[in-house]
């Protein structure tokens, strides 16, 4: 394992500095997952409540079971790899660095981190990385949305939560996430987030994020810790998405301003407990049915060839094509 620290500028193959050393590329990792207990999912996140509400299955073999693609596909990685520099140039910001450094060290961990990524996305490469790095930081360098703080100082990036939800069948649920960035913007708190995409960031595009389960349940954890922590000083008003338009030759940036009502986060409230009801139920029942009706979305269901198998050949064709990696919603990064 190679990690970079952008403060010293250098690259160590043992982590030096945890708060510093970013590690350049993931390892499947096996560990014990401390959001269950027994058969009861407890911590849940966007991402295993988006798996559990696209298909039951899905959800067991990915969240449960933990299988994944490994490497995992560019599609993902770019995206990770993006937010992972953008956190960076914030904290090297807030630690005083001046921009033109801070661009500098930002663009070296975009190469660094693109070597990895699998060539077979011609717009999602290690040259197209280190310049949709540059571009968008030179296009927001005088960004006049402002990353909110830490009591100790540190910008509000990647902030990890855990917040107490409502009791289903007796047992005490929670919410968890990693909110991309927290910024006051004209007087008023919104969280933001980074979406890269190969479409025209137009009103389509912005319509898919409302609704959408991973930022009604950023907003809902927003709203719960407002006024109780810095980095969230009033109630937020909404979301600010960076949409991230990837092109072989070109990177066009758009930002969207959408407003969030109290009425709307208290629905999600409501459809929380109904899904987490749901999967108390399959938990019980110890079956988790797939849904057809999601297997050829989005390109594809990743186990789609597995499903159009007889379920004898599926434990083995599991083993041949994924690695178990944990999924741990509480896992701060
Ligand atoms: S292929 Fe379809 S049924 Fe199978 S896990 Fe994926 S979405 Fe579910």
């Amino acid at each position: 394992m190679k990690y970079y620290n952008p403060l010293t500028n250098t690259v160590s193959t043992s982590l030096q500095d945890s708060t510093w050393d970013c590690p350049l590329w993931e390892e499947p990792t096996i560990s014990e997952n401390t959001a269950f207990d027994g058969p009861w999912q407890k911590f849940w996140d966007s991402v295993s409540l988006s798996a559990f509400q696209t298909c039951p299955r899905k959800y067991e073999w990915t969240v449960r079971q933990g299988w994944h693609l490994f490497p995992q596909p560019s599609t993902l990685t770019f995206g990770i790899d993006f937010h992972k520099v953008l956190e960076i140039w914030h904290k090297l910001l807030a630690h005083g660095l001046d921009k033109e450094t801070a661009l500098l060290r930002c663009t070296k961990l975009a190469g660094l981190l693109g070597e990895q990524l699998i060539a077979n996305r011609t717009e999602r490469t290690k040259e197209t990385l280190v310049r949709c790095v540059v571009w968008y930081l030179d296009q927001f360098k005088n960004d006049n949305a402002v990353t909110t703080t830490r009591p100790d100082g540190t910008p509000a990036v990647e902030y990890s939560f855990t917040i107490p939800l409502m009791e289903v069948n007796g047992e005490q649920m929670f919410l968890s996430g990693h909110i991309d960035r927290i910024v006051e913007f004209m007087g008023e708190v919104y969280i933001c987030d980074y979406k890269t995409t190969k479409s025209a960031l137009n009103e389509q595009f912005f319509g898919n994020f409302k609704p959408s389960t991973q930022i009604s349940n950023y907003l809902l954890a927003a709203k719960i810790m407002a006024g109780t922590i810095s980095a969230i000083p009033r109630q937020p008003k909404g979301l600010i998405i960076d949409g991230i338009q990837l092109g072989v030759n070109f990177n066009r940036f758009n930002r969207s301003v959408i407003p969030f009502s109290t009425l709307e986060i208290n629905e999600h409230i409501n459809d929380l407990e109904g899904w987490l009801k749901l999967a108390a139920l399959c938990a019980e029942a110890e079956h988790w049915p797939g849904n057809p009706a999601s297997c050829s979305n989005y390109g594809g269901c990743v186990f789609k060839s597995i499903c159009s198998e007889t379920p004898a050949k599926w434990e083995r064709m599991l083993e041949s094509n994924f690695t178990k990696s944990t999924w741990d919603p509480r896992k701060s990064r």
